[in-house]
């Protein structure tokens, strides 16, 4: 039998040697998905939210590869998100969510990012950043619908209309935030989008934008100008009470470190919270919380804990998630099928995000936005890019920003 059966492992043994396990991320087809969004929502234009890395996907490389099948739009939370961003996309238009402040107009000029305006003493801070600097930038201007998170009133959006009969207003999009998208049946839904389309419709020639991932599936009055799927295009399910559209982008396979029998009666873990009722065989593997694998998912007897697939078999993890390690019963598993160094795989192979967010007592986004930086990480049909631009690269490193 080889080390490493698994042919879909793929990444160079010295880099796997200081890692807990690889993550695959499957930039084909993360591409395939955006398209598919994008063929929804034509004849809007689709963007792409890259924020939070990414969603935990790497936020160059997704970037780099969604601009080159043809998106022109993306979506940030920061401005140091949107510096890695532009580095990706040298073309694109690139929103900053989280919006803008005083003190970092000159890097918001340098990247010729857009903020994303939600406040009108944030919009005087940015006009008066224009101003002294002579910099004709654009903005998004955020209204507030219903989920008063960020954006300006009604009313407040309303005083602002007057303003696009200006040459040089800035205002390149108005945006609002569905609450509660993922659930097709919420009436918030249709208020928020005829809140929205009373108001965007004053802004004329400015591009309008509502709709997240599940937006896009309530239907085409909600796609608007322009549609902005994060979660979808990572794979998540953006219609939860359906099967999911959407084909699986991040795969996830971990090794065995030890492979343990215990004797009937004993017990597994910290709290020895989990009793062998028969002798039991384990596979120790090498990730735990500190890898994003919530402790929720502990195998306490009671309880319906996380699976993993071991030899194409689904098997339970038992005892206390540790940091560093977990442990899973293969004693189903045959003899001889698996050993010291093998992997197994913790998300793919059937098990997917929302199931582990299931577990994990959240969603979807949580898990990969969770993912560790102890993985190497495997990155499928990237990109070729100038290979002295810095990047996310395939070694455990901390790749958040
Ligand atoms: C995160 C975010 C999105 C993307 O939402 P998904 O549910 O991941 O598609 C869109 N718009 C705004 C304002 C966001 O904050």
């Amino acid at each position: 039998m080889t080390p490493f059966p698994d042919t879909s492992v793929q990444i160079d043994a010295h880099t796997l040697q200081g890692a807990t396990g690889v993550l695959t991320v499957d930039l084909d087809t993360l591409a395939a998905n955006w398209k598919s969004l994008e063929s929804r929502a034509v004849p809007a234009e689709c963007s792409a939210v890259v924020k939070a890395d990414a969603y935990g996907c790497g936020l160059k490389p997704v970037t780099r590869k969604l601009a080159s099948v043809g998106c022109k739009t993306f979506f940030v939370a920061t401005l140091d998100e949107a510096k890695l961003a532009r580095e990706a996309a040298p073309k694109a238009a690139i929103y900053v969510l989280n919006g803008f402040f005083a003190n970092c107009g000159d890097d918001f000029a340098r990247i010729d990012a857009r903020p994303v305006i939600g406040d009108l003493n944030e919009l005087a801070e940015w006009d008066a950043f224009r101003r002294t600097r002579g910099w004709s930038g654009l903005a998004g201007i955020q209204i507030d619908t219903g989920m008063n998170r960020l954006g300006l009133t009604i009313d407040e959006a309303r005083g602002l209309v007057p303003r696009i009969r200006q040459a040089d207003h800035g205002i390149a999009m108005v945006m609002s935030h569905l609450a509660c998208s993922e659930d097709m049946n919420n009436a918030m839904n249709a208020r928020q989008l005829a809140a929205f389309r009373g108001i965007a419709s004053e802004f004329s020639g400015v591009t309008a934008s509502l709709a997240n991932s599940s937006g896009i599936f309530l239907g085409s009055h909600f796609h608007m100008d322009l549609v902005r799927p994060g979660a979808a295009l990572y794979g998540l399910n953006p219609t939860p009470e359906a099967d999911n559209p959407m084909q699986p982008v991040v795969g996830l396979k971990v090794r065995i470190a030890q492979i343990r029998n215990v004797p009937k009666g004993e017990t597994v873990g910290y709290g020895a919270l989990w009793h062998a009722k028969r002798p039991t065989r384990l596979a120790i593997v090498s990730a735990g919380y500190a890898d994003g694998y919530f402790r929720a998912a502990s195998g306490i007897e009671g309880t319906r804990s996380a699976q993993a697939v071991v030899a194409g078999q689904r098997c339970p993890i038992v005892g206390r998630i540790s940091m560093d390690l977990m442990a899973i019963d293969i004693t189903d598993v045959p003899h001889g099928a698996v050993r010291r160094g093998h992997f197994v795989t913790l998300i793919g192979d059937g098990l997917t995000l929302d199931e582990l967010g299931h577990h994990f007592g959240t969603i979807g986004y949580e898990v990969l936005t969770s993912l560790g930086h102890r993985y190497a990480r495997d990155y499928r049909g990237g990109v070729a890019h100038d290979p002295a631009a810095s990047d996310n690269k395939t070694a455990p490193e901390n790749t958040s920003a």
